[in-house]
């Protein structure tokens, strides 16, 4: 017998209509690659969206044609979020930090039809345009008398573009299960990998992300996205901002800690998401020049893994509560975010401290195990370590254009290696390809990391495997200094006394000017190791 409720598909145009019609005038805040300020509003990006499907229509694009684009953070980019997947075309957000080679490979391989991108990135455009046959059109997103002077065929504003069309649309009652939207993932191995998400999974994401024990979303946020929206659907907040209304502020391209501290505070910022690299900036900055927030409340730090050094300063410093999250862009990417349980608000500030560096508790929606090499699931008490696996409703489970699963019994292998406690609260020890292996016994290098970057003096630091004849693999840290700080090799190792167990003890520091990062802000091991490919271990 079936139950007898109104059948109606989870569609990404049903949030833009629930924005329009609650929180029409909810506000979208926009720092323009114009290098402006620019005032929008949930009512204004749900009509342009809509201008922008009579667009796609007029251009006699089929449905499920894919329309990339290459934008910072944006209102533009949020009316193409809605006007591109609501239409029934696949919105196929490009990174702009991936070499040119790679993203006309990508263009190729995702058979883009319409590109529409910021003119920070003209050049790049002018640089890969003859090499992506199947677009047909090139959209700069500016008004018509901004167009960037590059000899680009079939090139239009985007103001040009969606001005004279009509505001006013029907949305197509489309299968809750067609593609909405495509994200490749960073490819630090082989080619990049393409997700493409529904609209199902990705209604179902929002609902979860606003969870009060996922992002705790509310009308009364103001949201700040440094995550890019080409970096997983930036988390999912152009949707699940729609869902719950939230005032939205958008950075563009201007991400340094400066540029962030001044937006923070003139749009009264409740809540800001991104990768601990660009808090590293934030909070530097703020430190130098002794600022304080007044109205940050969260930040949601995912991406890697929060050094526990961020996170007390954070709180303690800065009073802003710390949401250490988990995912990845097969996953839509939540998977976990950690929050305390209730029996849990008992606990000292230290006590508190140890959970709230854990990555967290599965969000309502997914579900997770950890196994052995052989599959076997392994017990969840806080220390046995193993191979994460997670299966739900928005996570993948094929490729796009790839025909064998990677699934595994129907669970989706992470490639994290993390240990669960009886609390169900996951923590990552590393990426699988990332640990290191000294007398058979696993290293963990984000523990290794964590430890240098509580120095003082230290801005960023990679712990890395160096073969050993001995041992298999002996770990290493490379550090990067903060701005006129000094520290000897000698000092740093014995910074680690007492912190970690004496063989986890690196056996060098190797201080470096830089340390190379992804196009997703990540430290690039693969890189960093190539770089070190003449280094040998003291006393080899
Ligand atoms: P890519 O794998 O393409 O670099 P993703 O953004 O999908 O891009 O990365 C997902 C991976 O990032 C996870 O599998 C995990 O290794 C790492 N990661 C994400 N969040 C955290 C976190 N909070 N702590 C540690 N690692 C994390």
């Amino acid at each position: 017998m079936l139950g007898l409720m109104q059948n109606h598909p989870l569609l990404i145009s049903s949030l833009i209509d629930h924005a329009e019609r609650h929180h029409g005038d909810g506000q979208i805040v926009s720092r323009r690659v114009e290098g402006d300020i620019h005032h929008s509003t949930w009512g204004q990006v749900a009509s342009r969206a809509r201008q922008v499907a009579h667009a796609l229509d007029a251009a006699a694009l089929p449905q499920a044609s894919r329309v990339a684009t290459l934008a910072w953070n944006g209102y533009r980019h949020l009316e193409l979020y809605y006007g591109v997947s609501g239409s029934g075309r696949v919105l196929h957000t490009l990174n702009p930090r991936l070499h040119p080679e790679q993203l006309a490979w990508i263009v190729n391989h995702a058979e883009d039809s319409v590109v529409c991108f910021d003119t920070t990135f003209a050049p790049l455009v002018a640089a890969v345009h003859a090499k992506c046959p199947t677009v047909k059109l090139w959209v700069a997103l500016c008004d018509a008398d901004k167009l960037p002077d590059i000899a680009v065929p079939n090139l239009v504003s985007y103001e040009a573009w969606i001005g004279t069309q009509p505001r006013t649309y029907t949305w197509p009652m489309l299968d809750e299960n067609a593609a909405s939207s495509l994200c490749y993932t960073s490819g630090t191995t082989g080619n990049p990998k393409g997700v493409l998400y529904s609209h199902r999974s990705s209604v179902l994401h929002s609902f979860a992300a606003t969870m009060p024990d996922a992002l705790n979303l509310s009308a009364r946020d103001s949201l700040l996205p440094v995550v890019p929206m080409f970096h997983v659907n930036a988390w999912g907040i152009p949707y699940a901002g729609a869902a719950v209304g939230c005032k939205l502020v958008f950075p563009g391209p201007a991400m340094d800690g400066k540029s962030i501290y001044e937006l923070i505070e003139a749009e009264g910022v409740t809540m800001a998401a991104g990768v601990p690299t660009v808090w590293q900036m934030l909070l530097g900055h703020m430190q130098t020049a002794g600022l304080t927030f007044s109205t940050m409340k969260r930040t949601v730090i995912g991406g890697s893994a929060c050094p526990p050094a961020m996170l007390s300063t954070f709180q303690d410093s800065y009073g802003v509560e710390v949401l250490h999250a988990w995912g990845m862009t097969e996953m839509s990417p939540l998977g976990t975010v950690c929050t305390l349980k209730n029996k849990q608000l008992a606990l000292d500030a230290n006590g508190q401290l140890k959970v709230r560096l854990k990555q967290g508790r599965a969000v309502y929606g997914v579900d997770m195990k950890i196994v052995d090499a052989e599959g076997a699931e392994l017990p969840w008490d806080g220390k046995t370590f193993g191979d994460l696996l997670v299966r739900g409703p928005w996570i993948i489970d094929h490729y796009f254009k790839s025909d064998s699963s990677p699934l595994v019994d129907g669970w989706f292998p992470t490639g994290d290696v993390a240990t669960i406690d009886a609390d169900g609260f996951m923590q990552i020890t590393d990426r699988s390809k990332d640990v290191i292996k000294s007398g058979g016994e696993w290293i963990s290098s984000i523990d290794v990391e964590n430890i240098a970057m509580a120095h003082p003096a230290v801005a960023m630091a990679a712990c890395v495997g160096m073969p050993h004849p001995k041992w298999d693999e002996r770990p290493i840290v490379v550090v990067v200094l903060k701005p006129g700080q000094d520290i000897s090799r000698e000092d740093l190792l014995a910074f680690y006394e007492g912190r970690i167990a004496k063989w986890q003890i690196p056996d060098d520091v190797v201080f470096v000017p830089a340390i190379p990062l992804g196009a997703t802000g990540k430290m690039q091991k693969m890189s960093l190791r190539q770089q070190l490919k003449e280094y040998v271990l003291p006393g080899m």
